[in-house]
């Protein structure tokens, strides 16, 4: 399996023009054996096709759980497919504290594979507590959010494990640790194997995301037992990005 590094441009950059100057940098260093996906605002996803670029993989930061209709302000799975979408972060934490609930994220999973886009779904508590209680709470998230989906579409199921409170935007964020994301990697193969079978939670890539950067990328890499890492802040820095899609190879 590749390594997949997937960059959440969030509500960055600020203008079309600087957009451009980063989507061409990280482009131009990106690294072969890896698959370098670039999340940007919706009104930046006709960079890759603008630029003819053969290199980034082009992925959205949300979708609607509704396939058409009155819905205002929401794009479809359909709509992202048709122009050139081919990854998408559902449940990501900023969505969920605008309101997706486990319920929304199990709907978006199902309209994004039924359009053939690939889901990179967010799971993570908010904060640890000495009981494990966090464990149930990613249980309950796994459980819900997966309902419906089978185990062929597993294949092209991401699960990014992003412990909230190590997120950059968070005002008391904290960095985790590669062996912490390696238990957890564990606890939700173990999850993931319960729901649908061993062999089929194999099929799931688990990523890692929250302040990733240019220095800790290689250990969660080779210790944190996932296959790839989502970025935030970083990704919006051609040069850390870069090293951090380097730390991959
Ligand atoms: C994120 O918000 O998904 C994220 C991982 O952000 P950062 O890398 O900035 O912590």
């Amino acid at each position: 399996m590749k390594y997949l590094i997937v960059a959440n441009w969030k509500m960055n950059p600020a203008s079309r023009k600087e957009a451009t100057a980063l989507w061409k940098n990280i482009s131009a260093e990106s690294a072969k054996n890896t698959e370098v996906v670039i999340c940007p605002p919706y009104p930046f996803l006709s960079l890759k096709k603008d630029l003819k670029d053969k290199k980034l993989i082009l992925g959205a930061q949300d979708v609607s759980a509704d396939v058409s209709g009155a819905h205002t302000g929401e794009v479809s799975a359909s709509m992202l497919a048709d122009t050139g979408v081919k990854y998408v972060i559902i449940g990501h934490s900023d969505r969920r504290a605008k309101g997706d609930t486990n319920e929304v994220v199990n709907k978006k999973i199902l309209c994004a594979l039924k359009a053939g886009l690939k889901p990179i779904v967010c799971i993570g508590e908010n904060t640890r507590d000495d009981h494990g209680f966090y464990l149930h709470f990613i249980k309950t998230q796994i459980d819900e959010c997966f309902r419906g989906v089978s185990k062929a579409q597993l294949q092209d199921i991401t699960i990014a494990y992003e412990p909230i409170w190590s997120i950059s935007t968070n005002p008391n964020a904290k960095e985790d640790t590669p062996s912490d994301s390696l238990e957890m990697s564990i606890f939700i193969l173990k999850t993931m194997s319960d729901i649908f079978s061993t062999s089929a939670a194999k099929d799931v890539r688990i990523i890692y995301g929250g302040s990733v950067n240019e220095k800790n990328a290689e250990s969660f890499l080779l210790h944190g037992g996932v296959s790839g890492a989502l970025v935030g802040r970083a990704s919006l820095d051609a040069k850390k990005f870069i090293k951090i899609i380097n730390s991959a190879k």
